[in-house]
């Protein structure tokens, strides 16, 4: 089956089920600043499953177009691109789970024909917030799914949201294809040949900012399938790439490159077209390369993809302009473009490439020169080591990974992992610097945020690590609000605060505030900051990109800010009350002065 017979059997099959077929949205969201892009088809009905009527009525369903730039590291494996395309189903406050599941298995069974055999499901197991779903386990069983091939998790694995803090979220259950080539077997969290294909999400609760889970008035169904994936399951294939949506991307690789066979499990390959793809659809929604936020990831799609074309010798800027044409050839037939950025994007990432080349070969000739003329350097001090890398990442671009590539060809017993850790601290005070450049940018943003409720978004901070070095670390928050009077701060807790402990708490946020600690920020890949321990709400509001406040050595967390400049700025903390907010949940109240 081809991409386009799929696409076709998905949306006639819904269409036959009452559903209006609505157009896939940009990649850049319309109305949601929070996020760089759109990574799900449910992700433009957000306001739809809040409440808001939808034009198209109750029953949708699309192909959305979608871009996760934290899948950016799986691409070469087997089934992750960046750019891909999901189909989905949903039901906004109309049909539930049976008609849901019964749906999804028709369409694979009946119009895909999937045998039974081949499927597996995983279904929510239930815990303290909600119970199992045994409504989804009960309608798998009737449709014949035997229980061996039905796995219960927990929430990690099978269930969605809220999208922020507090709002709809529920149980889900998804869909597994057996891709091994022996008999099934086993479950889906036991064994890889279980590949996720359909997602099908039941949007049930409310979660308030107290924490609890209310039962939703309009009850909403959420569904996306992977377009690539499923085109590899339908047809015997293990992997996205051998399917017709790359078949002619790969083919221009090959002929323009060292690579003649097995083009499409060539990981540089792969790269090559998944970013190039990316690149494309995010020019021909108007994001173009630059140095700015999603301009910035355009960027370094295209650069990967030059650095994995030099690994295979595909690296004529023509050749990559052969590729955006044949991505407008394949999905300008399906979604609505921009013509005027259709037709300019070949040129402009061509452009892009040619610069990036350029800058390459001057940066390779300036790192040749350097070792030449100092033949003493690469057995020197890494710290020198690590400022020359540095140096050809600000002046050149060059992704630290390429520096240390070509150091390594003049001397491969390099000790890199000494001169990495100094490269990154280098990169640490050159974030600092341009935190201060920027600072003036922000200033714009702060404006309708009160001098005290910037100081108490800080003694926010404060009081949160404080209660996790006082309480232990899963004393995390779980909600905070700020009125011009006082701060108000949740936090998971199993029993009453002790006043000792209180005056601990008290102590400690007062002891950071006489240190006057300067209040730094640094915008970061969420997942950099995930890593560096940084503490926070992690939720998908967030998005890519996220700021990180630090103060000294003593907290680290991220947030939208604003803040203080400094901890000294908030003379003294006192905690006002602490209380019960819910079944294990504390809350304290708090002021400054
Ligand atoms: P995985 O755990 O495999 O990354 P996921 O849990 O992130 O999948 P969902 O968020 O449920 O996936 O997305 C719905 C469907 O979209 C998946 O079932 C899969 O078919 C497809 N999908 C998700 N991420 C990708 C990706 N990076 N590339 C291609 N298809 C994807
Ligand atoms: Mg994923």
């Amino acid at each position: 089956m081809q991409s386009h017979d799929l696409r076709k059997s998905f949306l006639d099959f819904f269409k036959n089920k009452n559903h209006e077929i609505i157009n896939s949205a940009p990649l850049v969201p319309e109305h949601d600043p929070t996020v760089l892009f759109t990574t799900a088809g449910m992700h433009p009905l957000v306001p739809f499953f809040l409440g808001e009527d939808h034009p198209a009525g109750k029953r949708l369903a699309n192909v959305q177009r979608c871009l996760r730039t934290d899948d950016i590291d799986e691409v070469g494996d087997e089934t992750h691109c960046t750019f891909f395309e999901m189909l989905g189903n949903w039901s906004l406050g109309d049909y539930w789970k049976k008609e849901s599941i019964e749906w999804s298995f028709e369409f694979l069974t009946k119009n895909l024909n999937i045998p039974v055999s081949h499927l597996a499901v995983t279904i929510f197991a239930g815990d303290m917030d909600a119970p199992e779903d045994t409504e989804s386990k009960e309608i798998w069983g009737s449709l014949g799914i035997p229980e061996n091939r039905i796995e219960s998790l927990g929430k990690k694995d099978n269930w969605w949201g809220p999208a922020g803090t507090t709002g709809p979220c529920g149980p889900d259950t998804e869909i597994f294809f057996w891709t091994g080539n022996g008999k099934p077997e086993g479950l889906p969290s036991q064994n890889k040949k279980w590949v996720e294909i359909w997602n099908n999400v039941f949007m049930q609760y409310e979660k308030t900012s107290e924490g609890s889970y209310l039962p939703l008035k309009q009850k909403s169904v959420d569904t996306g399938m992977g377009l690539e994936r499923m085109l590899a399951v339908l047809n015997q294939k293990d992997n996205i790439f051998e399917t017709d949506v790359f078949a002619s991307l790969f083919q221009i690789i090959a002929s323009n490159s060292d690579i003649k066979e097995n083009i499409s499990s060539n990981k540089n390959a792969r790269i090559i077209a998944d970013h190039m793809r990316a690149a494309s659809v995010l020019a021909f929604d108007g994001v173009y390369p630059s140095n700015k936020e999603r301009g910035y990831i355009a960027r370094r799609l295209v650069r990967r993809a030059v650095r994995a074309g030099r690994e295979i010798n595909f690296s004529s800027p023509e050749d990559f302009a052969l590729l955006i044409k044949e991505v407008a050839k394949l999905l300008t037939p399906h979604y609505k473009f921009s013509e005027q950025a259709v037709s300019e994007a070949p040129d402009i990432i061509q452009t892009e490439v040619k610069k990036f080349l350029n800058t390459i070969s001057d940066g390779l000739k300036f790192l040749e020169k350097r070792i030449n003329n100092e033949p003493n350097l690469l057995s020197g001090d890494a710290f020198e080591i690590a400022k020359l890398t540095f140096f050809m990442f600000e002046t050149y671009g060059f992704p630290i990974e390429v520096t240390y590539e070509e150091l390594q060809k003049q001397k491969p017993n390099l000790d890199i992992k000494s001169v990495d850790v100094l490269v990154r601290e280098l990169f640490k005070a050159h974030q600092e610097k341009s935190r201060t450049v920027n600072a003036g940018q922000f200033k714009g943003g702060l404006a309708d945020h009160s001098d005290q409720s910037r100081k108490l978004h800080t003694a926010t901070h404060l009081l949160h690590q404080a209660v996790r070095t006082v309480l232990g670390e899963q004393a995390a928050q779980k909600g905070s609000n700020i009125t011009p009077e006082r701060l108000r701060f949740d936090f998971v807790h199993s029993k009453q605060v002790t006043p000792d402990e209180l005056k601990q708490i008290e102590d400690l946020v007062n002891d950071q505030i006489k240190k006057d600690l300067k209040v730094e920020m640094n915008i970061m890949p969420k997942e950099e900051a995930q890593k560096s321990g940084a503490i926070g709400v992690f939720n998908d509001q967030y998005g890519e990109m996220v700021k990180v406040y630090s103060m000294g050595d003593f907290s680290k967390e991220f947030c939208g800010g604003p803040h203080a400049d400094s901890t000294g700025q908030l003379k003294s903390f006192k905690i006002e009350k602490e209380k019960s907010a819910s079944a294990g949940i504390r809350r304290i109240y708090a002021t400054i002065s």
